[in-house]
């Protein structure tokens, strides 16, 4: 009996490896290995969610539209041209089905978030890298990576896991220099975080333009990554195009109202953007103190440099003693680093603690 095949491009995809969350023999673990907001969400979202239960039996709203209009309220954008999924992911996956296929390129940074090469090969197009500048996204390199080919360019800003960014400007030269058959998709996952005043994470491009996307998520610094809610920003022809191909009811009732909630409080929002800025620049000052450089990151993460593999390797391992899981970002070609989610302040002291103590470890 034959085995049915799947469609090109499937099975060369590597299974995406969620941040670990366990560590044997260890009951109480801090989890620092997906960016997760560590004060949670909004009580209100909590509270949205919650009355959610009275009404489980019924399917949720098809247009999304009060999740919608409070994105535009907050975020002073055009209701019209937002569209809600499940995650972010589900519309990075939407824009490769609609617009790559077999044949087509679709751009990306060399260390650039692992699900726009997978969403290209889902859709039987094919990644192609732009090398980074010390792991920052490089406009020029991008612009020369453009073919007749290109469908669409993604580039994070900030990034994950490098956490860089690239300014305003740089990201206009990019827009300006797409060729006529390709899209933009400028995802902003940690957008919510930065505070320098180069950075803008696009909408006024995607209001201007006919092909620049924004995409935007719940889990960051909203606190909702278990309920799986994103959305994105776009071109009345693009809403247009992906609404055909998004499943109607794509976003839970629970879902909508937590997010809904979410996204009106912003003063919560505010206190998480502060906390966040503050143990940030505590870690990697620290970090640096002991001997462990970091890029300045604009997200709620730091990625720290080893001297090489090896040595991020006992870094990990010493962590993980300490009941501390971070990222190793094998997959994202950075062997010699580890990618710390900023926690609450034990977390940050305790990563501290037993990072000192490993570089003194690796000295004796
Ligand atoms: C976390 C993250 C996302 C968001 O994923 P969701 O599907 O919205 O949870 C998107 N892009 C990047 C770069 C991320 O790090």
């Amino acid at each position: 009996m034959g085995q049915i095949t799947p469609q090109p491009g499937i099975m060369d995809i590597a299974l995406y490896q969620g941040g670990e969350s366990k560590i044997d023999g260890a009951n109480r673990v801090t989890k620092l290995s997906s960016n997760e907001n560590p004060l949670g969400p909004s009580p209100a979202a909590k509270t949205a969610y919650l009355e959610a239960v009275e009404d489980l039996a019924l399917y949720p709203t098809t247009d999304h539209r009060a999740l919608r209009e409070a994105i535009a309220q907050v975020n002073d954008l055009d209701a019209d041209r937002i569209i809600c999924g499940a995650g972010s992911d589900e519309i990075i996956a939407f824009l490769c089905n609609a617009y790559a296929g077999p044949g087509d390129e679709v751009l990306h940074t060399e260390h650039g978030f692992l699900m726009y090469a997978i969403s290209a090969r889902a859709a039987g197009a094919s990644p192609v890298v732009a090398a980074e500048a010390e792991r920052v996204s490089d406009v020029s390199a991008l612009i020369a990576a453009m073919t007749d080919k290109t469908r669409l360019v993604f580039i994070a800003n900030p990034n994950n896991p490098t956490g860089t960014m690239i300014s305003a400007a740089e990201v206009e030269r990019l827009a300006d220099a797409l060729p006529d058959q390709a899209l933009l998709v400028l995802d902003g996952a940690y957008a919510e975080f930065v505070s320098d005043a180069n950075f803008d994470a696009g909408a006024s491009l995607v209001e201007t333009r006919e092909n620049v996307v924004m995409t935007r998520t719940f889990s960051k610094i909203y606190g909702l990554g278990g309920l799986r809610v994103g959305w994105g920003y776009a071109p009345r022809h693009v809403i247009d195009t992906l609404n055909r191909i998004r499943g109607p009811f794509n976003v839970s009732s629970a879902g909508l109202a937590a997010a809904q909630a979410a996204v009106l409080d912003q003063d919560y929002t505010a206190r998480c953007r502060d906390e966040n800025a503050k143990w940030r620049d505590w870690l990697s000052a620290q970090l640096a103190q002991i001997g462990i450089p970091s890029d300045p990151s604009h997200a709620n993460f730091v990625l720290a440099r080893f001297a090489d593999e090896d040595q991020a390797v006992r870094a990990d391992q010493w962590l993980r003693k300490g009941s501390l899981i971070v990222r190793h970002p094998m997959s994202y070609g950075l062997p010699e680093c580890l990618r710390i989610t900023i926690g609450d302040e034990t977390a940050c002291r305790a990563v501290i603690k037993f990072l000192t103590e490993f570089m003194e470890s690796e000295r004796a």
